[in-house]
């Protein structure tokens, strides 16, 4: 199939989505729609060129996994075993809950479809009999339109016995999650499709090695399997000439705060913030002082020309202080007060962490939260700015997963940043500026 050509700027009229071409279309969701915009070809070519040959493909490709890790995809689809006589098992991580990514959301209610394709795709290139989507337990509709998605495939032979007369048998399963962000870590969702407590367990192993049930599975993004889907139908090459260096392939940029055109846009990696924040989303409706660039995890950077003129890729964001991570990005206005701002995600962090290991039960859940709460209640005292680094010093790399680390990327950023505004709230009991009204504190 004769590929859509890849978007360089927001002014360029080449402009053509294709993880989102048919998000927004009249009955997008549905089987007819899907095969009338070309799909399932994709899955046909997969099945036409070979198990081998599609991990190939993808490697070639240079796609890296779009949940915000930005691993090597086909790297990752390599370490299955082959030959090991055990059932293999892919999951899609469909339990997006990293504040200010909301991308996967559309994707499973628009164009399930592209997703079901990416993973039978996925699951005969790594000899995989069944494929589980764990689905954050608040999108609803999403996972209604996903189950719909799913009957509608295997009556039309896309899914089950021997798919298209390729001798390849794979299904597909959904479980709804219950409300827990832990669950989106990839062994901790493991554990909750076990019917287990969501604790997160030990890496190495690696999934491959040992995952749901003991045996070798691999998991992904959503948007990770629609860009599977969107490289074998285009091929490798045409994904490989998008974005820059080290980082290929269109991405799905999610914006939010205060600008004129908040939401998703599609670009190649590499798209700068200045032009998505400008160019694409309107541009900022008030002054901003910060940018959280990749989803909360992601260390805050200053509103300023630097950033503004950083490529939106993996190694500029990284080069830059911060992680691309899932690319929402979140602006934070001038007038908000930081400290308030930053509690709320720190209350988040506080709120789920799983309370397994005592650096982020005790560290994150108990003292921070107390001791933002302290602060922006006006309660501070001198010494708290240092006392929140001590103990952030205390916790970071020391916690059994990602989950306290990423409460202090937002922490130390700000203090760094805006160590001022803290000041003057630990010392006065007065922001420098009024806190916004947030919707935890109704
Ligand atoms: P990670 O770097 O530990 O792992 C990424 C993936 O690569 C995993 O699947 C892991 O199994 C695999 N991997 C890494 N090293 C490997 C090795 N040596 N051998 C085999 N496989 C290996 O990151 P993570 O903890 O899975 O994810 C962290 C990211 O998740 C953060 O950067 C954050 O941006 C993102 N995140 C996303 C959401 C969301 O809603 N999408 C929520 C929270 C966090």
């Amino acid at each position: 199939i004769a590929p859509p050509r890849p978007i360089t700027s927001a002014k360029d009229p080449r402009f053509a989505p294709t993880l989102y071409a048919n998000v927004g279309r009249p009955e997008s969701w549905q089987l007819s729609t899907y095969l009338l915009a070309g799909g399932y070809q994709a899955m046909q070519r997969a099945f036409d060129i070979g198990n081998d040959a599609v991990i190939d493909e993808v490697k070639k490709s240079g796609l890296r996994g779009r949940g915000g890790a930005g691993f090597a995809t086909g790297l990752k689809w390599s370490f299955m075993p082959l030959n090991d006589g055990k059932p293999h098992i892919i999951i899609c991580n469909a339990d997006e809950s990293e504040p200010g990514s909301f991308k996967d959301r559309y994707l499973l209610s628009e164009d399930p479809h592209q997703l079901i394709e990416g993973m039978v795709i996925a699951g005969f290139a790594m000899r995989a009999s069944v494929g589980y989507i764990y689905i954050r337990g608040e999108y609803v509709k999403a996972a209604e339109r996903v189950w719909a998605a799913i009957h509608e495939a295997r009556e039309a032979g896309f899914l089950g016995k021997n798919i298209l007369g390729s001798g390849f048998d794979f299904d597909l399963q959904v479980h709804r999650g219950a409300g827990a962000y832990i669950c989106g870590e990839e062994t901790a969702l493991m554990n909750s499709l076990e019917g287990l407590r969501a604790n997160p367990r030990l890496k190495p192993p690696f999934p491959a090695a040992a995952g749901l049930y003991g045996l070798p599975t691999t998991i992904n993004n959503v948007e990770t399997f629609c860009a599977a889907t969107q490289i074998l139908k285009y091929g490798w090459e045409w994904h490989a000439s998008m974005g820059t260096e080290k980082s290929k392939g269109m991405k799905l940029f999610q914006i939010s705060g205060p600008v004129a055109r908040p939401g998703v846009y599609e670009l190649p990696l590499g798209t700068t913030f200045r032009e998505l924040i400008y160019d694409w989303a309107g541009g900022p409706l008030e002054d901003i002082k910060a940018v959280i660039p990749g989803g909360s995890s992601c260390p805050m950077l200053p509103f300023d020309d630097k950033t503004l003129d950083t490529p939106m890729d993996y190694e500029s964001v990284a080069a830059a202080g911060s992680m691309l991570g899932t690319g929402g990005v979140t602006l934070i206005p001038k007038a908000d007060c930081i400290v308030n701002a930053t509690w709320n995600l720190v209350r988040f962090y506080g709120h789920e962490s799983c309370g397994k290991c005592t650096p982020c039960r005790e560290g994150i859940s108990s003292w921070m939260t107390r001791m933002y709460e302290k602060l922006v209640r006006g309660q501070g005292q001198p010494g708290d700015v240092q006392l929140i680094l001590d103990m952030s010093d205390n916790i970071g790399g020391r916690s059994f997963c990602a989950l306290a680390d990423a409460c202090l990327g937002p922490v130390l950023s700000s203090i760094k940043l805006f160590r001022e505004e803290y000041d003057a709230l630990a010392n006065t009991g007065t922001p420098l500026y009024p806190a916004r009204k947030r919707w935890r504190d109704e």
